[in-house]
């Protein structure tokens, strides 16, 4: 009874975790030689923060994170279009996090070497390529093949099941549905930097400004420096091209140049946010083009799944990316307890959430919560001086109540769900 997990990233590890949790052995093959802190800000939505929590990670990501106190959505001109609470103060049994991704992933990658020991994650090993084997008393699960990059060798593993959790290009998901085309670039470009910045609204806000060809992202991913009256503020700024001209390769680490990006929101300044004067303080640009891939019919062959982003890699306009591989991850050790380490639990976890995933890549493509600012933009140009005026507050509550569900951290529903993996459970 062992599992393989392909990819050391935020989903590979939480299943680690969780693996570890129900007592399943699990080892995890990262291609990367160092597991490094890469990445700035992400979102934790407070389905997955209850997932860290029962894992007992509660206050270490506290330490990391901060609670999101609100989300909220300005127009192009700094007047407020909506404003609502998150986390806690919007009711819900567990807060919302803005985290560094690397500081997260760094947390979870420490805590799988603590609980499982040092030879739980083998770095410098590409995962290549799989094969199930026959069920048959001889022969069973699944053989992987992975490039050992300290070695310049192949190895091959045994395990009963393999979890493809290596992202947005993933191999495992490569082999699962040849042909399937790169990932798909719509247009938009994001600009993505942390620096420090003065609190704005709560000190604790999840702020989208502008329309949706051209947008600015800001919220903090650290406290208030009481010396300094500063935090660390993570900020995208997204414009919109033609996709038929293609750009470069989507790679989350790729360095950027001011000029490309900063002569159009020159101008964006307001009484309470200098756009410009954020970016021109920030030492780091990456540069990101954002892309998706068509949802496919299936995340199972045999004993193998995908999970995370090799599963449904989707726009990040809706702090879903990360949520949901933590997800995955417990949706999965719940099918283990129920059905044991098998493909009959792969089956269960894709039954569960495959539709649900499919149609939030496909919504996330039509910008998710942030199509809201499209819609100011088609009404008034994105300007106006009293959201009164342009929109009925009751259209975009019904709008957000609907993408919460849509994404699985509708309030109530979530605080009257129980425990996706019940404490002091043993696989079978
Ligand atoms: C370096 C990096 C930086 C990122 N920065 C941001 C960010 O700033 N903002 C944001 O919203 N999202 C970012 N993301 C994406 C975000 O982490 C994911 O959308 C989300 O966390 C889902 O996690 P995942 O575990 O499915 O995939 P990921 O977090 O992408 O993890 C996949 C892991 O698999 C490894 N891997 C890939 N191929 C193989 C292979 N063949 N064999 C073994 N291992 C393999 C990768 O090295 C990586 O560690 C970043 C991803 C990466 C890899």
């Amino acid at each position: 009874m062992t599992v393989l997990v392909a990819g050391g990233g935020i989903g590979g590890l939480t299943m680690a975790l969780t693996c570890h949790e129900i007592g399943v052995p699990v080892t995890v093959l990262e291609s990367v030689r160092e597991i490094k802190p890469l990445g700035v800000g992400i979102n934790l939505q407070p389905n997955a923060v209850r997932e860290l929590m029962d894992l007992g990670l509660g206050p270490k990501l506290d330490s990391i994170g901060i609670p999101t106190k609100e989300w909220a959505l300005v127009g192009r001109n700094g007047n407020d279009i909506w404003a609502e609470p998150r986390g806690i103060d919007a009711g819900y049994n567990w807060p919302q996090y803005s985290v560094h991704r690397g500081e997260l992933q760094m947390l979870l990658y420490h805590e799988v070497l603590d609980r499982l020991g040092p030879d739980s994650v083998l770095a410098g090993h590409r995962v290549e390529g799989y094969r199930n084997r026959a069920q048959n008393h001889q022969q069973s699960g699944v053989e992987v093949t992975a490039h050992d990059r300290h070695n310049d060798a192949t190895v091959t593993l045994h395990a009963d099941v393999l979890l493809g959790a290596d992202g947005l290009h993933s191999a495992i998901r490569a082999q699962m549905h040849p042909g399937e085309s790169e990932p798909i670039w719509g247009g938009a470009v994001l600009w993505r930097g942390s620096s420090m910045g003065k609190p704005i609204r709560t000190g604790a806000s999840f702020t989208a400004c502008g329309s949706l060809d051209q947008r600015f992202i800001h919220y903090p991913i650290s406290p208030v420096d009481p010396a300094t009256g500063l935090q660390h503020i993570n900020w995208i700024a997204e414009l919109t091209f033609d996709p038929s001209g293609g750009w470069r390769e989507s790679d989350w680490n790729r360095r950027a140049d001011l000029d490309e990006f900063l002569p159009q929101f020159e101008d964006w300044t307001f009484d309470w946010l200098d756009i410009p004067q954020l970016i021109r303080s920030t030492d780091e640009i990456y540069e990101y083009p954002m892309v998706d891939r068509d949802p496919v019919d299936s995340w199972v062959d045999g004993n193998v799944a995908l999970m995370g982003d090799a599963a449904h890699v989707m726009y990040p306009v809706g702090s879903n990316g990360a949520s949901q591989a933590i997800i995955d991850a417990r949706v999965i050790g719940a099918a283990f307890l129920k059905r044991g380490v098998s493909s009959n639990a792969l089956n269960s976890y894709e039954a569960a959430l495959l539709n649900d995933m499919s149609a939030l890549v496909l919504r996330n493509r039509g910008a998710g919560p942030l199509a809201i600012l499209g819609e100011v933009d088609k009404r008034c140009g994105g300007v106006f001086d009293d959201i009164d005026d342009v929109l009925e507050r009751s259209e975009v509550e019904a709008f957000m109540a609907r993408y919460k569900a849509a994404a699985g951290f509708a309030i109530e529903a979530l605080n009257n769900a129980p425990p996706t993996i019940a404490p002091q459970s043993t696989a079978p």
